[in-house]
């Protein structure tokens, strides 16, 4: 059944835009195409800048909007830059709402074709708002110019296979299936607040519609809520052209980027053979891969060669016949996306059934692998598989889980509250089933899928746990769950975590690794430096449809002989990969026409990161109080377990830094001592960081800082101004 149909005419695609959004509203059935401003271009870009504003105008100011009013929207959106194959990872857009998690605006950078099919079909951004009555299929129709909210019977319930379903429905043929993008969620979106959204793209090799992941923050648990049950794009072929303003100077650096990567992969990380699955033994050889809730950063016994999952044991499971490697868009030669062929499912409704398994990404692998202490790949696959199929984020998932282990191994919860289930470490089978649970909305599950901020609040009021306790090992902050780093050795990755604004996930400022390993970020006045750049820097990639990996995964090779700073100015340098840096901004003057130095971008980026910071405040969060708070786990040792497995670098801190000598103390005081001096720490770097951003004491931009950025509009001023110190 056709609820609500809106013909339209493409407007002329210009310089990387297509130049109009598409708004849906859902309670209204109402369908409607509005412009897209000089202003937006220039102030907000395109990607998370197009959806912050249209979100900023659409929801009500009146109102503090929760994650579950219909006037909360999802908006999807692409940049100027997506929709090309010359760049490297260019077919990325951005998901952004208010999220059930955090209540403050959350988004999530994700590939497959639905960037680039959307920006072909005639729109810059995707607009969705109120809620429909039953379940609904929105179908963007870019050959025809038309647009539907459909209702369809006897949908699949499963990812996956709903996916596949969609794919054949509106394909024309088999070869006009690589022309369709679908976005679903699944059944345990419905049923926790950690549901996250799949977008596919049809792969001829595999003959199958693999998918990628927004997975942050519930935006999945959103789309439920909305009872969206998929959303498809069409393309047409026709409009593939994004028109950029000099195409020889974009193929020109293309090709210099592209023959670079192709080069220098197979001697950096093989993203092109095994994708982010390098990176397990990285971590662990670095001591900063999560094992039982981010306890440890290693394998407690196996050396990190003959690590269960390190990447040779990934390789033999990946698909090697040919149709493994692939890109999430074309042209992409980082080309990072694996799949395994044929998963035998060892639990669950495909419980005996071949599958294919889309991944794993690292991330999987240290949240539902060494997290969970669960050294087998196959219970990895099994998790990717379940998380996926059922609209779940599989960080959450893991770190979320990890939690419940350490409650349950700790006697805070028992099998009396799980339903029989021994949560203990490594128990992967009873992970999975509740995995199901979350599924099928049923049993300890469902208490699991609230989330860890929630969790605690239950263990603590019902099941007698200490608050404090609870609150030092619930890897979550702001309310999102960590993703899979451990952060106690890395004052800049606490603050990457700590003062982002959004949660702590690693895309807005993953800084670990040339923390920890590059050494490239030395002093604390380098820290707070850059814990500014760096958010803004990859922000960037956000405002334009692209996928930051071929920025500094893959290297050039004379990076590593660059100074750490720059012999000039004096600032970082080295880990900014300032080639690539440059290349990015030659991209983005040959598309859009705009003149733009690195400097350039910088800003642009900062307004809008601003503007977001400045959206959170206005939600009633996005203060010093949310920056802090911070899990004292992500900072230092909780349990004297921990400190005796790091004792050496702990005894020595105490020594060194905090002037007092361990000898003879009992671990107990020497914890609280190493805690006062950590925390204090954090607490200085915040304060270094808003100074660096222009914001007060409170965390708040000053009104100076907002007039500089040129944002100072009326309602923008009237947020931030009671919060001016
Ligand atoms: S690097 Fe990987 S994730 Fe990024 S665009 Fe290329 S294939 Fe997709």
């Amino acid at each position: 059944m056709i609820l609500a149909e809106h013909k339209y005419d493409y407007k002329q695609m210009d310089k990387g835009y297509a130049n109009q959004t598409l708004y849906l509203n859902l309670s209204e059935n109402t369908i409607k195409v509005n412009p897209v401003t000089q202003e937006m271009k220039d102030k907000f870009i395109g990607g998370k800048g197009f959806d912050l504003w249209m979100m900023w105008n659409s929801l009500p100011k009146n109102k503090k909007v929760k994650w579950n009013d219909p006037e909360n929207e999802i908006c999807i959106a692409h940049g100027p830059l997506s929709g090309t194959s010359k760049i490297p990872g260019a077919g990325k857009c951005i998901v952004t709402t208010i999220s059930p998690l955090t209540d403050i605006i959350v988004d999530s950078n994700v590939g497959g074709y639905f960037g680039p099919y959307l920006k072909f079909s005639g729109f810059d951004a995707l607009e969705i708002q109120g809620k429909a009555k039953e379940d609904i299929v929105i179908y963007i129709d870019g050959e025809n110019k038309v647009v539907r909210i459909e209702q369809l019977d006897d949908l699949p319930q499963y990812a996956h296979e709903l996916t596949q379903f969609l794919t054949e429905k509106y394909a024309r043929d088999d070869f006009d299936k690589s022309r369709v993008s679908v976005i679903t969620a699944g059944p345990a979106a419905k049923n926790t607040n950690w549901g996250m959204l799949n977008f596919s793209w049809y792969n001829k090799l595999r003959k199958y519609s693999s998918y990628k992941q927004a997975g942050r923050g519930g935006i999945g648990t959103v789309f439920a809520d909305k009872k969206i049950a998929a959303i498809v794009c069409h393309s047409t072929n026709k409009k593939r052209n994004i028109h950029p303003y000099d195409s020889k100077l974009l193929k020109k650096i293309g090709k210099a980027h592209n023959i670079e990567i192709v080069h220098s992969d197979k001697l950096q990380n093989e993203m092109r053979t095994v994708g982010s699955a390098h990176l397990p033994e990285i971590m662990n050889e670095y001591d900063l891969l999560p094992v039982e809730n981010f306890k440890f950063g290693k394998h407690k016994s196996i050396e990190t060669e003959k690590l269960p999952l390190h990447r040779d044991v990934w390789r033999k499971f990946l698909a090697n016949d040919g149709t493994g490697t692939d890109y999430c868009w074309v042209g992409c030669s980082l080309a990072c996306s694996h799949y395994v062929k044929k998963y035998r499912v060892k639990t669950g409704p495909f419980k005996g059934q071949l599958v294919i398994v889309d991944g794993p990404e690292y991330e999987t692998i240290a949240g539902c692998g060494s997290n969970w202490g669960v050294w087998d790949p196959e219970w990895v696959l099994e998790a990717n598989f379940y998380c996926d199929t059922y609209g779940i984020d599989t960080i959450s998932v893991g770190t979320g889980i990890a939690f419940v282990m350490e409650c349950y191994e700790a006697g805070i919860i028992n099998k009396e509250i799980t339903g029989g289930l021994d949560l203990s470490f490594g128990n992967a089978k009873n992970a999975l089933e509740l995995v199901h649970q979350m599924a099928r909305g049923e049993g300890f599950g469902t208490t699991v899928g609230l989330g860890i901020r929630k969790m605690k609040k239950v263990f603590a009021d019902k099941f007698g746990g200490d608050p404090q306790f609870l609150q030092d090992i619930g890897m979550e902050h702001k309310g999102l769950e960590f993703s899979e780093y451990v952060t106690k050795e890395s004052l800049t990755q606490q603050g990457g975590y700590g003062f982002t604004l959004k949660g702590p996930q690693h895309d807005e400022a993953w800084l670990i690794f040339e923390d920890v390993a590059n050494h490239s970020i030395p002093s604390f006045e380098d820290k707070a430096a850059a814990l500014c750049w760096f958010p803004f820097w990859r922000t960037w990639f956000g405002l334009n449809g692209l996928c930051k990996l071929p920025w500094n995964d893959v290297k050039p090779l004379e990076n590593k002989t660059l100074p750490v700073h720059h012999p000039e100015t004096g600032e970082l340098y080295k880990a900014k990969v300032p080639k690539h840096v440059d290349f990015y901004s030659h991209y983005f003057t040959a598309v859009t026409g705009r003149k733009s130095e690195p400097a350039d971008l910088i800003r642009d980026s900062e307004r809008v990161y601003n503007f977001q910071r400045i959206f959170c405040i206005r939600l009633g969060k996005g203060l010093r109080e949310n920056d802090s708070n911070f899990p004292y786990r992500g900072i230092g040792p909780v349990t004297i377990e921990e400190y005796e497995s790091r004792a050496d670098r702990y005894d020595t801190e105490l020594a060194e830094k905090i002037g007092i000598d361990p000898t003879g103390k009992d671990t107990q005081d020497k914890l609280k001592l190493v805690r006062q001096y950590r925390e204090d720490r954090y607490s200085k770097l915040q304060d270094a960081v808003y100074l660096k951003r222009g914001w007060n004491k409170n965390g708040c931009p000053k009104i100076e800082k907002v007039k500089d950025l040129d944002i100072d509009y009326d309602d923008v001023l009237e947020v931030i101004k009671k919060h001016q110190i």
